[in-house]
């Protein structure tokens, strides 16, 4: 028999990170083992949700098994561990797919992790969690028999290959997979009924099929020698051992009797039909655990039900990290698993919750949905957007409830804010609400972070808006020229240093009422304390006007236009951009986008103003140089040096970072009074200061 088998046995080898895989778990010592159970029965958990689906709009797939459970069967003879299930099984080419050709992109994720510390029990985040059987096995064989084939049986060493065989001869499942594993020698703890109830208990409570042990029992039982014509046969699936114990001539005698049974051992009764007050901590953390595969417990958890019109339980929890692949565009985000009545229906129905909220996990149970819905009537089921709003509005209560406790809420923030920023941006009806969870460091809130609320109670007398820079970090932002004179009048400016702040202001638009106004756009217009000083500030732009042009006509199309500024109070000049455009920082997000529209950039990309500070020192001292002689080449190369320092300054970047350096460079030697001549440097190795100058030097390299 075994020989017919061999003959028809395919060899594959294992994809080659998935190999390696398998060398870490098996040769990498880990006392967390016990976790490869909670895996296979999460993989027979989803299997059996996938053909109860099926079997939702199809009756006949259960035929062939129409119970659904997992069972586990200890074998202590031929020291094997069992899980079968009646699940939706594996064809073939699942078999060879999914259990090692093809490698899930959390594999490298996975073994990095490991190597950098993580616990082996978070395999089963990263979707290889089958992979743990080897932790305790030297030795796994899959039986597998899917509605649309054959029976297969997969089995493999690790050691870089396995193979599949067509099985004709075994055991007939009916529908569903056997996972048998051979374990090591030093791991035969998990032959015990004790320790194998210990564990579903611990990690597998909440699984919704019910989980039978093959158990064993044994009972002395007295009887009397006539009874006892002929030792019974082994019946089916109970095997007896009759022990005469020889008490000569003695009309009793004691026998020892084995029998087998099928023990339940999980309660699966859904824990989000239960009152919440009697639900304790640590239930919720083992449902959260054994529904996300999660090794860690949840941050906060919302356990409601929605009665009246419309009736549905659910389970929200919000986990304490975000995942690996949170923004992998790839992987759909969402972990809300639909029941109807009871009845699992799908995890990932992208109508029950928005996207920017696909980091919540749970479960939703609805009376009023019917049993067979499919895919295509979810998406214009009146039903489901009404749950969709609820969970919505409990997904928010559920954040301000973190937000109570300080270091929770750092927690959250951190894992979880780019969400928050992205429903702003998309979640036009929440959008205020949201605005309340999101906090920013600022001029005034030192290490903390600040709320919008916060901000609103410290704002000044006479401050009418709320002011906020954005740029590419705390550090890049806090010494920044735009913030002189907000800085002076003491009005707090936010700084929005993640790049999907630009686009959550963009929609945010107000808070509370009040603005929100960019500090590096033009329309920034604060206030004057008196008429006096008006006067005198008008009276400088003036004579200023003359300055301004001189330096447009030098920049040329560089800039829209040269102003008097109202926000420096330091600096020399800035360069600020229009209101409807791209901020600077903008700019860089949308360069470093490798596949974004250059069409769009042409349109978008920031039109720029200089604006000029006249109390500055070297703006006066131009201002003079320009009006003894408009076309004083000083005066060319110092308004072109400005222009690149306020770019960077400003945020942007340089797009020829060569000449600023040999601009730089030259002012250096004229600091240094280094005489040109005298180094023996001819004039045309000068770097060109201008871009005349850049034509000629170009010619001269070519001779
Ligand atoms: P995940 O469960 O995250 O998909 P696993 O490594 O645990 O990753 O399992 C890999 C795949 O193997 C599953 O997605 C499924 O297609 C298949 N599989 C594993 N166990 C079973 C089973 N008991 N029944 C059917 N398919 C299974
Ligand atoms: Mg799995």
């Amino acid at each position: 028999m075994a020989d017919v088998q061999m003959a028809d046995a395919e060899t594959f080898a294992f994809q080659a990170e998935i190999n390696q895989l398998l060398s870490l778990i098996i040769n990498t010592f880990y006392s967390n083992k016990e976790i490869f159970l909670r895996e296979l029965i999460s993989n027979a958990s989803d299997a059996l949700d996938k053909i109860r689906f099926e079997s939702l709009t199809d009756k006949s797939k259960l035929d062939a098994q129409p119970e659904l459970f997992i069972r586990i069967v200890p074998d202590k003879v031929n020291k094997s561990l069992s899980i079968i299930d009646s699940g939706v099984g594996m064809t073939k080419a699942d078999l060879v797919n999914n259990l090692g050709t093809i490698a899930r992109s959390g594999t490298k994720e996975f073994m990095e992790a490991l190597q950098a510390g993580a616990d082996v029990s978070m395999i089963g985040q990263f979707g290889v969690g089958f992979y743990s059987a080897y932790l305790v096995a030297e030795k796994v064989i899959v039986t597998t028999k899917h509605n649309d084939d054959e029976q297969y049986i997969w089995e493999s060493q690790a050691g870089g290959s396995f193979t599949v065989t067509r099985d004709v001869n075994g055991e007939q499942l009916g529908r569903g997979t056997k996972i048998t594993l051979f374990l090591k020698e030093d791991q035969l703890e998990y032959l015990e009924e004790r320790r194998i109830k210990d564990l579903v208990k611990k990690h597998s409570e909440f699984i919704s099929y019910p989980i039978y042990l093959w158990t064993e029992k044994t009972t002395e039982k007295e009887i009397s020698d006539d009874e006892d014509e002929e030792p019974k046969k082994e019946e089916e699936g109970d095997v007896e051992d009759v022990d005469e114990e020889k008490e000569t001539k003695s009309k009793k005698k004691k026998i020892k009797e084995v029998s087998h049974e099928w023990q339940l051992i999980n309660k699966q009764k859904p824990i989000w039909l239960r009152k919440p007050e009697e639900i304790t901590k640590d239930e919720y953390a083992s449902f959260y655990k054994s529904l996300t595969n999660d090794w860690e417990e949840h941050l906060a958890v919302k356990h409601f039900s929605v009665e009246g019109q419309l009736e549905f339980k659910a389970i929200l929890f919000v986990p304490k990290r975000a995942p690996f692949d949170l923004f992998d565009t790839r992987k759909k985000m969402n972990n809300i698993k639909l029941y109807v009545r009871r009845v699992f229906i799908m995890d990932n129905c992208e109508e029950l919750i928005p996207e920017y909220l696909g980091f919540v996990k749970g479960v939703v149970d609805s009376d009023d949905l019917p049993l067979n819905i499919s895919r295509e009537m979810l998406q214009q089921n009146k039903i489901l957007k009404v749950i969709r709003k609820n969970l919505v509005k409990k997904c928010i209560e559920m954040f301000n409830e973190i937000a109570e406790n300080k270091e929770d809420y750092n927690k959250f923030y951190e894992a979880f804010s780019k969400n928050l920023k992205l429903g702003i941006h998309e979640d036009s009806q929440n959008r205020a609400k949201l605005a309340d969870l999101l906090r920013y460091h600022s001029t005034k809130s030192g290490d903390e972070l600040t709320s919008l609320k916060d901000y609103v109670t410290r704002m000044k007398e006479g401050q009418k808006e709320i002011y906020y820079i954005t740029g590419e970090s705390k550090k890049a932002v806090e010494n920044s020229p735009f913030l002189e004179r907000l800085k002076k009048k003491g009005y707090e400016v936010l700084f929005m240093v993640d790049a999907i702040d630009e686009y959550a202001v963009g929609q945010l638009k107000e808070y509370d009422g009040k603005k929100l106004v960019s500090a590096t756009k033009e329309g920034l217009k604060l206030e004057d304390e008196s008429e006096e000083e008006k006067q005198k500030k008008e009276e400088k732009k003036k004579s200023f006007e003359n300055l301004c042009k001189t330096m447009k006509d030098i920049l040329g199309d560089r800039v829209e236009k040269v102003v008097v500024s109202d926000r420096i109070v330091d600096s020399p000049c800035c360069l600020v951009t229009g209101e409807y455009g791209w901020t600077a920082n903008m700019e860089r997000i949308m360069k470093a986008q490798a596949l974004r529209d250059s069409s769009m950039s042409s349109y978008m990309s920031s039109k720029k103003t200089m604006e000029i500070n006249p109390d500055n020192g070297i703006m006066e001292e131009l201002r003079k140089r320009a009006e003894a002689d408009k076309n004083d080449k000083s005066v060319k190369d110092l308004v072109l040096l400005l222009y690149e320092t306020a770019l960077l300054t400003s945020g942007f970047s340089l797009d020829d970072p060569n000449t600023f350096g040999s601009r730089i460079h030259r002012m250096l030697k004229l600091g240094l009074s280094i005489d040109e001549e005298e180094t023996g440097v001819e004039d045309a190795d000068m770097p060109p200061l201008e871009e005349d100058a850049a034509e000629e030097s170009k010619m001269e390299e070519v001779d």
